[in-house]
C-alpha cells in the first residue's frame, strides 16, 4: 500500500502531452493551444474611425461651438469597408461612418451628435483634439506582436482573436481516447433485462461522464465477465486507447482477476492499493507509453479515485498545466471520525456564509452510496495522520463542480 501523494507521483511521471493537431477554431474551445500565435498584420490594419461622423483636422476646429458654429464643405462620403478617395483640405470634412478608414488630412473625428446639417455643409458645434476618435491601425494588435502563447486554454476571446488574425486552423494538444471497461458477472448495460442478482453498470456511465468533462474521448468496451478470457479479450482490445480505465475486480475477492490479467499481458503494475477511503484496491499500471487504471469497483470508489487519478493525467496529456480542482479551507459543521493512516476523501456540501466557507457531510459515506456523490459539490480531504475532526474545525475542501463560479443575481455589486 502506497501514499496518495506517492500514487499521484507514479501516474503523472508516467504522463506526457500526447500529441498535436491541426484543428478548425470553432473545435478548438476549451482546449490547449500548442503552438504561439503571433500577429501576422495589425489590428486594426488601418487608421479608422471610431464614430459615425465627419472627419476633419483638428486644427480647423478652433473656437468651434454651439454659438459660434463653424462652416465645412462635405467633399467627400465614406461608408465603413470603402477606402477614401480624396485629400481633406482646410476646413472640409469627409463624412465617414464608424469602422472605415481615415483620409489623408483628418486627424479627427466629429461625432454627428456635434454637429447641423446645412446643405452640402455641415456645421460643427464643438472642438476636436487631434485623435479624437479615431482608432490607430496596430492599436488592438500590433504585427509580430506575440498574442496567444503556446499552453493557453481556449475561450471564445481566443477564438474571436484567432479569427481576426485570419486563422481558421490552430495547433492544440490531442485529446486522449480513453477506453472504459466495466467487469463483473453481475453488471448489465443501460437497457439490460434487470433481475435480482444483476445491476446496472452504472460506472460505465459516469466513468464516460468524466471522461468527457475533462476533455478525454471516451471509448465505450462494454462488460467484461469475471474470467481470465473475457477479461484479456476485452483488455486487448481497449489496447488501442492512450488510456484504459477499468473499474473493479482489483480487490482481494475470488473472482477479481483483473491485475492478473494485466500482468499476463505485459502491463508494468506501478501500484496496486493507496492508502485512502474510498479507493484503496487502487492499480495503476503502463504499458508501451499507455496508462491503465484499475479503478475500485463500487460507484463512488470509481468515480473519487477518476477524480483524484486519472482526471490530472488525462489534463496533463491535453496539455493543461494547472491540473488540479481548487481547494478551500471551509470551517466542519459536524464531528466526523476516520481511521488513522488512511487519507479520507468525504463527499461534501460546501456553502459560502459571511464571508467564509462551511461545510457538511452528504450523510451515509458508504462506497456503494452513488447519491453522496450526486448530493456533493465538495469534497473533503482528510489527512492520513488524524483520527477525526470536530464541528467548527477547518479542513481542506475540493471543489468538483462549478457551484461557486454561478449564481442566481447578476453581478454588478
Ligand atoms: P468488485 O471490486 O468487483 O468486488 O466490485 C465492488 C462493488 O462494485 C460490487 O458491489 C460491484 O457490484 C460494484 N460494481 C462493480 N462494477 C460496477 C459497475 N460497473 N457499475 C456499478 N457498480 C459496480
Ligand atoms: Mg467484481
Amino acid at each position: 500500500m502506497i501514499k496518495v501523494e506517492k500514487a499521484l507521483n507514479y501516474i503523472l511521471s508516467s504522463t506526457s502531452p500526447l500529441g498535436i493537431e491541426k484543428i478548425n477554431i470553432l473545435n478548438a474551445l476549451g482546449r490547449v493551444l500548442s503552438e504561439d500565435v503571433c500577429a501576422c498584420r495589425d489590428i486594426p490594419p488601418k487608421d479608422n474611425s471610431a464614430m459615425d461622423g465627419y472627419g476633419i483636422n483638428s486644427k480647423d476646429t478652433m473656437g468651434a461651438s454651439q454659438k459660434n458654429p463653424l462652416l465645412f464643405d462635405i467633399i467627400e462620403d465614406i461608408p465603413a469597408g470603402y477606402m477614401p478617395a480624396k485629400i481633406v483640405g482646410f476646413a472640409e470634412a469627409a463624412k465617414i461612418m464608424t469602422g472605415a478608414p481615415i483620409p489623408q488630412g483628418v486627424d479627427a473625428v466629429i461625432p454627428v451628435e456635434n454637429t447641423e446639417p446645412d446643405g452640402d455643409r455641415v456645421k460643427i458645434l464643438k472642438e476636436a483634439k487631434t485623435g479624437e476618435n479615431v482608432r490607430y491601425a496596430g492599436e488592438d494588435v500590433r504585427e509580430g506582436e506575440p498574442v496567444l502563447p503556446a499552453g493557453k486554454i481556449i475561450r471564445p476571446a481566443e477564438i474571436g482573436m484567432l479569427a481576426s488574425l485570419g486563422r481558421s486552423f490552430v495547433q492544440v494538444y490531442q485529446k486522449p481516447l480513453v477506453a472504459i471497461l466495466a467487469t463483473g458477472d453481475e453488471l448489465i448495460d443501460i437497457d439490460g433485462v434487470i433481475s435480482p442478482e444483476k445491476i446496472i453498470s452504472s460506472n460505465s456511465y459516469s466513468t464516460a461522464a468524466q471522461v468527457i468533462e475533462c476533455g478525454g474521448i471516451p471509448l465505450q468496451i462494454g462488460i467484461a465477465k469475471d474470467t481470465t478470457e473475457d477479461l484479456t479479450a476485452k483488455f486487448k482490445y481497449a489496447m488501442r486507447a492512450d488510456i484504459i480505465v477499468s473499474s473493479a475486480g482489483v480487490s482481494v475477492g475470488d473472482y477479481d482477476f483483473v491485475k492478473d490479467v494485466m500482468k499476463d499481458m505485459g502491463i508494468k503494475i506501478e501500484f496496486w492499493q493507496v492508502a485512502e477511503r474510498p479507493g484503496k484496491p487502487l492499480t495503476f499500471g503502463t504499458m508501451e507509453g499507455k496508462l491503465i487504471f484499475g479503478l475500485p469497483g463500487n460507484p463512488v470508489s470509481s468515480m473519487i479515485t477518476f477524480e483524484q487519478y486519472v482526471r490530472p493525467s488525462i489534463l496533463k496529456m491535453t496539455g493543461h498545466k494547472n491540473l488540479f480542482r481548487k481547494a478551500i479551507r471551509a470551517t466542519i459543521k459536524e464531528n466526523i471520525r476516520k481511521k488513522e493512516g488512511l487519507r479520507y476523501f468525504i463527499r461534501a456540501v460546501v456553502s459560502y456564509e459571511d464571508g467564509q466557507y462551511t461545510a457538511v457531510t452528504t450523510g451515509e459515506q458508504g462506497s456503494g452510496i452513488l447519491k453522496s456523490m450526486v448530493r456533493a459539490n465538495g469534497i473533503i480531504v482528510l489527512p492520513e495522520e488524524i483520527t477525526a475532526v470536530k464541528t467548527g474545525e477547518k479542513v481542506t475542501v475540493q471543489l468538483i463542480d462549478g457551484s461557486f463560479e454561478m449564481t442566481s443575481q447578476p453581478g454588478y455589486l
